[in-house]
């Protein structure tokens, strides 16, 4: 049926062509794939040239859709789990001072809510300092012993001989494995190596 107003006309090709697509998919798949070969660096350029929109427009849809944007972010955090890892540290490590200053922020902000988790916290791993193998108090490291271990360590981290800028205590066997809190299980180490470890025991070999 002619159509009398030109934009009436116009409506009616683009639905129609709409519903074409629709009906024929793997001419469309197959007209597509011509097309990127013919016009290598079209979608390419497009991207770039319509970078904030297409950042706009999946800001929005992220928002709107939160549930998929999370298992999405899962997905590919999972996916790249080593890349991350290390873009992660990039980052922290670029921004380090904001970030330590942040994390303070934030604990004291914590602790002014919930004191009690933390005195918890704190509380247990002395218990386990002190409470490790019931020893007698006098076996416990004392602050001559760590002051030896810091010479004998020469600045270095026992597991990577890295300079330390900040020794730290390191246990060899963990509190949590019923490590002991003595000379002989204390290590000097740098903050990374000792964080790096958990609730693990580490060997040199
Ligand atoms: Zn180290």
């Amino acid at each position: 049926m002619p159509y009398k107003d030109p934009e009436q006309a116009r409506e009616a090709a683009r639905k129609y062509r709409a519903k074409w697509r629709l009906e024929h998919p793997e001419q469309m798949q197959r007209d597509n794939a011509a097309f990127r070969k013919s016009h290598p660096g079209y979608f390419a350029a497009y991207r770039i040239a319509h970078r904030k929109e297409r950042a706009d427009y999946n800001r929005a849809w992220a928002l709107a859709h939160p549930q998929q944007r999370r298992e999405i972010e899962r997905r590919c955090k999972e996916k790249h789990s080593a890349e991350t890892k290390r873009l992660r540290c990039l980052r922290y490590a670029q921004n380090r001072d904001q970030r330590r200053r942040e994390n303070r922020e934030r604990m004291n902000r914590d602790y002014a809510l919930h004191p009690e988790i933390y005195k918890e916290r704190v509380r247990r791993r002395k218990a386990l300092k002190l409470d490790s193998g019931k020893l007698p108090k006098d076996h416990l490291l004392t602050a001559q012993e760590w002051q030896k271990i810091l010479t004998l360590s020469h600045g270095r981290c026992y597991w990577c001989r890295r300079k330390m800028d900040k020794p730290t205590q390191d246990h060899v066997i963990p509190l949590h494995n019923h490590g002991l809190h003595v000379a002989y299980n204390v290590v000097a180490s740098c903050l990374p190596c000792n964080c790096s470890k958990g609730a693990k025991i580490r060997t040199l070999l």
